[in-house]
Formats: structure tokens, C-alpha cells, sequence
């Protein structure tokens, strides 16, 4: 392996707002449990902005819905991945690919570094773009992220990207902590430093709505958007039924037509939603075991998830749980294959 000096940062870590500070090139692990960068798959993705898109192996979060569950609990569920690459050689892979006629036919003009979470391979990323960029002076890069970085972390991010793609889960922290184990204050401080200085990179906020758990927080998020920039552009993803939320319904056409709604009542210009509806699924009841710990009823059945998938602390805070070295949840593997 080539010289390391890039890394840096990564021997008191605090690139997202974990500040864990341990020192992941000497093998410590914080909340991500990530020590060396880690590629999971790279492919040319036609979803917009159409691109070569990197999955990066590993995330700061813990959510229940994970569609990328086998990529984003790297290391700990054991699924194979890519691994360590050196960034140049990802970088000329990137470069090369975007170059191909497939590339060409399907318009995908940018590297699109997705997860997991990229946050937690900063360092890295910056450095494959440098290299991408002494190959292609002109290459673009999306960021899509959970907006769970430090402000210095956005900086170093803003300074390089082209787009971003920008997952907003809830507005309440302790509905955020309940599906995700990290609160919402630092993502909603990000979402609003980009909508107001750097609204010419944000591709899109986007909010996934699953029923009975964030569907009251959709009327705070589009206010909070709205109040920023009424034109701020955000997308609706339906939910899915994913990891620990295997047997949770979908979302349905009428649930993902009324946050539109709600969307455009704030006063939002450029709302819309996607995604398969209506898949089927059952709720869970809540857990009494958790639910003295959280005040909102879709807090409360998150944490019951949670708690079925052995989160044993509540309220949900990866940050602080003493058993955030050993956590199940990382470990959950779905009954159904989703
Ligand atoms: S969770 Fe965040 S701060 Fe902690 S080690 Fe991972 S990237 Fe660093
Ligand atoms: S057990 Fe701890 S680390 Fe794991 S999800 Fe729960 S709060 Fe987070």
C-alpha cells in the first residue's frame, strides 16, 4: 500500500459529528466502526444525475430502513466488499468508465460517491478527486449524504463537489434518533448552510416517508425547507420494506401525494416524489419496554423496531451507547431478502 499521509485526519477522527476522535489508521474504531477507507461496488447508475457511481463501505448511522444494508453495516455483518483501492487507480477506473459508450448513451457525466455514508472516507475521496482531476480537469462529483458532517467537514465537501444529493430522515431529534441513532440538529445546521450559501450544488433534498414513523415530521421538514428558500428543490422517496423494517409497509399514493401537498401549502416551488407504492407489510406494536423514552408516537415505534433488532439503549444515541463497539443492530440480517 502506497503512502498513507492523505489519511491523516483519520487518526483522531472527527469528520462527522460523532467526533468520535480515536485513531482509525492504528485500527480504533468509533461509531462508523470503519478503519481504512473501503470501496463496496462502483457501476455506471442511471438514476439522476446519471453517473459512475462509487458505494462507499460503511456509515455514521444505523437506520432501521437501510436499503443498503449489506454496504452501510460494513464491517460487522460481513459481507464482502471491494475494499481498500488505491485512489488513483479507483480515479482512472472512474475517469475511464465515464468515457465509455454506455456512459455516453445513458448521459452519466460525473463520478457520484454514494454508501454508506462518503462523509466517513473524506480524506479518501478528496484525494480520488484530485487524481480524477489531474486525468480529467473537468470530471463533476456528486456527494450523497446524510448531512451528519462537521461544519469543517461541509467546507471540505462544498470544495469539491458539483451536486448534492441531500437525505433529510426527520426534523425531531428523537424521532432521527429512534431511526437512525444520531440526532437531527447538526443535519438540519447543514441543510441550511447549503440551501442558503450553496444552493447552485444541491441537487436535491430528499426525504424518504415511511408510514407511521416520519410521516409527521414531513409538514416540519418542508417548513423548515421553505423558510430557507422556497425554491430549494425536494424529492419524496417512498419507503420500502428494508433491513430491520422488513415487514413495515410501503408507503401509498395517497401518503406520498399529500407530503407534495404539504410541500406546496409551505409554499415550496419544486416538490415532487418517486418511488414503488403500496408494497405491503404489517406495523409492529409498540414496545412498552421503550416507549416511556420518547414523547412522539413514531419515535416510539421506531425504537420498538429498534429494540426488536437488540438496541438495547434508550433513548436511541450511537454517540454515547457503551455498546456501540458490539452493536446488534449492525449484525441484524433480514428474514426477507430485500
Ligand atoms: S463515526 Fe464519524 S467521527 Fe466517528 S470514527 Fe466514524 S467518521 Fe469518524
Ligand atoms: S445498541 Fe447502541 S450503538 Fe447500537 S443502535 Fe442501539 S444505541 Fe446505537
Amino acid at each position: 500500500m502506497k503512502d498513507l499521509d492523505f489519511l491523516e485526519d483519520l487518526t483522531a477522527c472527527e469528520l462527522c459529528e460523532h467526533r468520535c476522535k480515536v485513531n482509525r489508521l492504528n485500527g480504533k474504531t468509533g461509531v462508523c466502526r470503519v478503519t481504512l477507507p473501503a470501496v463496496a461496488s462502483a457501476t455506471l447508475h442511471p438514476a439522476p444525475p446519471e453517473s459512475y457511481t462509487v458505494f462507499m463501505a460503511g456509515c455514521n448511522y444505523k437506520c432501521l430502513n437501510c436499503q443498503n444494508w449489506t454496504i452501510s453495516q460494513y464491517p460487522d455483518n460481513g459481507f464482502d466488499q471491494r475494499g481498500y483501492e488505491d485512489p488513483e487507480e479507483l480515479a482512472r477506473e472512474c475517469v475511464k468508465e465515464l468515457g465509455t459508450l454506455p456512459a455516453q448513451l445513458m448521459r452519466a457525466d460525473r463520478i457520484f460517491f454514494s454508501g454508506g455514508e462518503p462523509t466517513i472516507h473524506l480524506p479518501y475521496i478528496t484525494k480520488v478527486v484530485e487524481e480524477a482531476r489531474q486525468m480529467n480537469r473537468g470530471t463533476r462529483i456528486n456527494f450523497d449524504t446524510n448531512g451528519f458532517m462537521t461544519e469543517r467537514s461541509l467546507e471540505r465537501i462544498l470544495g469539491f463537489t458539483t451536486s448534492i444529493t441531500y437525505d433529510l430522515k426527520a426534523y425531531h431529534d428523537e424521532v432521527h434518533l429512534a431511526l437512525t441513532g444520531a440526532p437531527s440538529k447538526p443535519v438540519l445546521r447543514n441543510a441550511e448552510q447549503i440551501g442558503r450559501h450553496a444552493k447552485d450544488k444541491l441537487w436535491e433534498y430528499r426525504i424518504t416517508v415511511i408510514p407511521e414513523i416520519n410521516e409527521n415530521e414531513v409538514k416540519p421538514l418542508v417548513e423548515f425547507i421553505a423558510n430557507i428558500d422556497p425554491t430549494l428543490p425536494v424529492c419524496f422517496l417512498a419507503f420500502r420494506p428494508n433491513f430491520v423494517l422488513e415487514e413495515h409497509p410501503g408507503a401509498g399514493r395517497v401518503l406520498m401525494n399529500r407530503c407534495v401537498e404539504m410541500g406546496m401549502r409551505s409554499g415550496l416551488t419544486n416538490v415532487s416524489w418517486s418511488g414503488n407504492v403500496g408494497l405491503p407489510g404489517t406495523v409492529m406494536g409498540i414496545e412498552s419496554k421503550v416507549s416511556e423514552h420518547y414523547t412522539s408516537q413514531g419515535a416510539q415505534l421506531a425504537a420498538s423496531y429498534a429494540f426488536h433488532a437488540r438496541c438495547q439503549t434508550h433513548p436511541r444515541d450511537c454517540s454515547t451507547c457503551t455498546s456501540n463497539q458490539a452493536c446488534e443492530v449492525k449484525t441484524y440480517v433480514p428474514r426477507i431478502a430485500t
